[in-house]
């Protein structure tokens, strides 16, 4: 199985560079039609914003679904302070310490952007008994402005107010050696696998036994991404990141296989059906249970979703923090979902 790795990187990297923290996602949907579009696919969105890609198998008696979430964490401007930075609360379960430093955009319900430093309110040596020790909570961080602000008006007269989107750097790099680092790889390394093998099915003209239906997802991070309806959709296969640390065999190189998350077992014959397929096809590949983490598999049977679940993905390390992970774990996934559709 040949796949486009050139394609697959640009799209990634491409979907990194695009703020969407749950809840701002238009711009990276759009930009996912493109990408469906440019293929001969056409994404459809429901009323909640979940994109649909339908593709037509040899059986059409049953789908199978395919789900990833272009939604990442993010921070929102929570109040402004009287010294005019910017008081924060946060999307989804970002690292908190990890943002200490880190350059952001501020994106006014208006349509300005302005951009910040993420800090923690004791944010020098000089001048802060506790610059070092202070709690990187969220309560203590703020954004200082790159505009001339010395109280809460001067912010305010710049458009800014409680409710804004405040994005991060995502520092997004593809290293020679075939390492990706970014934030937010969760879960846009997902959507890459998605793509990656709608074009090697495009361009080997391979359909699918049974007819898929890939879902990109807006609100997994918040956990309400895989909510609905689920048609003649059987069987859903979540693409989202693998666990790597103590305690797990997953590595960033390998197409990850979660048997059990804190959501509980998935299902039994769909798991051990795609570890029999990754020995088969000599994948590497790691069967691990992870502890703090759901998927979208499991807000769609939790929402009544009468389907078979399993959840597989890249291994990606330092999750929610500064992630990395590399082609080999995309490719594996790539080709796990491909020998299974
Ligand atoms: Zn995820």
């Amino acid at each position: 199985m040949e796949f486009d790795k050139q394609y697959v990187l640009q799209l990634v990297q491409n979907l990194l560079t695009t703020h969407s923290p749950t809840g701002f996602t238009d711009a990276v949907m759009e930009k996912a039609a493109l990408y469906a579009s440019q293929l001969g696919y056409h994404m459809e969105r429901d009323r909640k914003g979940t994109g649909f890609i339908r593709v037509k198998g040899w059986d059409s008696s049953e789908a199978v679904g395919v789900c990833a979430h272009t939604d990442t964490l993010g921070l929102m401007v929570a109040a402004i302070n009287p010294s005019g930075t910017l008081g924060l609360t946060n999307v989804g379960g970002m690292l908190i310490p990890t943002v200490d430093g880190e350059y952001c955009t501020v994106f006014t319900r208006d349509g300005r952007t302005y951009s910040g430093t993420v800090l923690c309110n004791s944010p020098s040596v000089h001048v802060y008994e506790d610059a070092r020790s202070k709690e990187r909570k969220i309560e203590n961080m703020e954004v200082r402005l790159d505009e001339v602000v010395k109280s809460k008006e001067d912010a305010e007269k710049l458009g800014i107010s409680a409710g804004d989107f405040v994005c991060i750097d995502t520092k997004t790099q593809a290293t020679p050696s075939g390492f990706i680092k970014s934030r937010f790889l969760d879960d846009k390394l997902g959507v890459g696998v998605i793509f990656g093998l709608l074009k090697y099915w495009k361009d080997n003209r391979v359909k699918p036994r049974r007819d898929v239906i890939f879902y990109i997802t807006v609100f997994e991070e918040i956990g309400y991404g895989m909510t609905g309806t689920f048609d003649y959709v059987t069987e859903m296969i979540g693409v989202d990141m693998g666990c790597i640390g103590p305690g797990l065999s997953g590595t960033e190189y390998d197409v990850c296989i979660c048997a059990k998350d804190a959501g509980g077992p998935y299902d039994y014959r769909l798991t051990t059906e795609l570890i029999r397929l990754a020995k088969d096809n000599k994948l590497d590949y790691a069967v691990d249970v992870f502890k703090f983490y759901s998927s979208d598999v499991t807000t769609a049977l939790r929402t009544g979703g009468d389907l078979r679940g399993a959840l597989i993905g890249p291994g990606v390390h330092a999750s929610h923090g500064m992630e990395r992970s590399h082609y080999n774990g995309v490719l594996n996934t790539m080709r796990l979902l491909a020998a299974y559709l």
